[in-house]
């Protein structure tokens, strides 16, 4: 079979060429006899690509060197319990914005370490908007405000002028499905963390980029691998990191860099996204989940068919036209679209043409 366009919300695609430039040092990485896999995490070649990974991410991202670039393992779902075991530390309070499930799951884990407030919810309307930050106030003396800058499964995302204004209080960010998909001023955020699975390579890596100053004691009984500080004093190799997802992700970022950097990628992926919403807008036959048009994510569009019948018809005629993995989430229903950064805008075309296709057939 050739390579199908692979819509899923991850892990998902990555770069054609990233592949291929893995595959041709898969066995033998730059003459050093080995494959990265094989490698020591200690061995000079290994310590040239884990610098390389994190320099490439800060020129990337434009990360201040006030900030440490962690690598670390357990996804994005252990962060929901690392940063509270970390951060909320002084005040032992902590407050949290829910726009979807992955919020949802943060804020239930927080709930475990510390004094825990909604200080805004869309949950009224199913998480279909994002709620304007403009309006929303924080309760006095709390160690943080947390929200999930990209919703996966409701298709919504916190645009970058549309953060919470929380003053001298730091903002941590779930961006593990928009993370380097547009352009966020690193400095409004005290800690960003994403898996890499959707945007920046394969599974394994989850990504911290967090203020310095908020490296510090953490919670009692915090264990050693949950806390920052063992990480950062190691430069992310106090334990074996997952060494052959860095390199992966070395290779995407290069790949970004090539590109033109997030600037440029943030230009493409609008057009993607303008592509695929402006074809559902116009259809009396396809209609967008969210509502709220500003909000709407660039990396993950659900639409919907008339019903159900014809969105499981919808999913499997599509991965007949090489159209993989667009079954909705089971909490929206429907059809999703994840279109990350390695998705090429022919794919997002081809599954325009299809969608025309078969509304025709089936209306
Ligand atoms: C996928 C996802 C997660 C879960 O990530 P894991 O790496 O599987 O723990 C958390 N938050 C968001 C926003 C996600 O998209």
């Amino acid at each position: 079979m050739e390579r199908v366009y692979n819509f899923s919300a991850g892990p998902a695609m990555l770069p054609e060429a990233v592949l291929e430039e893995a595959a041709r040092e898969l066995v033998n990485y730059k003459g050093t006899g080995m494959s990265v896999m094989e490698m020591s995490h200690r061995s000079s070649s290994y310590d040239q690509i884990h610098q390389d990974t994190q320099d490439l991410l800060r020129e990337l991202m434009n990360i201040p060197d006030h900030y440490e670039i962690l690598f670390l393992q357990g996804g994005a779902s252990t962060q929901f319990a690392m940063v509270p075991l970390n951060l909320m530390t002084q005040h032992g309070k902590a407050d949290y914005i829910l726009t979807g499930n992955w919020a949802k799951k943060a804020y239930d884990e927080a709930v475990r370490y510390g004094d825990v407030a909604i200080a805004a919810s869309s949950k009224d309307a199913n998480f279909t908007y994002i709620p304007n930050m403009a309006e929303v106030t924080f309760r006095d003396e709390i160690d943080y405000v947390h929200i999930c800058s990209n919703n996966t499964i409701y298709g919504t995302r916190f645009r970058p002028d549309n953060l919470p204004q929380t003053g001298d209080v730091p903002l941590v960010a779930d961006m593990s499905s928009n993370i380097l998909s547009e352009v966020y001023d690193v400095n409004d955020f005290g800690l960003i963390y994403a898996g890499a699975q959707k945007n920046m390579g394969p599974a394994g890596l989850t990504v911290v980029i967090i203020d310095k100053a908020l490296i510090q004691e953490p919670q009692p009984s915090t264990p050693t691998m949950l806390t920052y500080k063992t990480h950062a004093d190691k430069n992310s190799l106090y334990n074996t990191p997952p060494t052959y997802t860095i390199y992966m992700t070395k290779l995407v970022l290069e790949w970004l860099k090539d590109l033109g950097g997030i600037e440029a990628m943030a230009k493409i992926n609008q057009e993607k996204a303008d592509l695929l919403y402006d074809f559902i807008d116009q259809s009396d036959f396809y209609r967008s989940a969210v509502t709220a048009k500003d909000d709407r994510s660039l990396m993950n569009i659900p639409f919907l068919t008339p019903n159900g019948d014809l969105d499981a018809q919808f999913v499997k005629e599509a991965a007949i036209n090489g159209l993989h993995t667009l079954k909705g989430h089971r909490n929206v229903g429907g059809l999703r679209a994840s279109i990350y950064n390695a998705m090429p805008i022919e794919g997002v075309q081809a599954l325009v043409n299809f969608m025309d296709t078969f509304e025709k057939n089936h209306r």
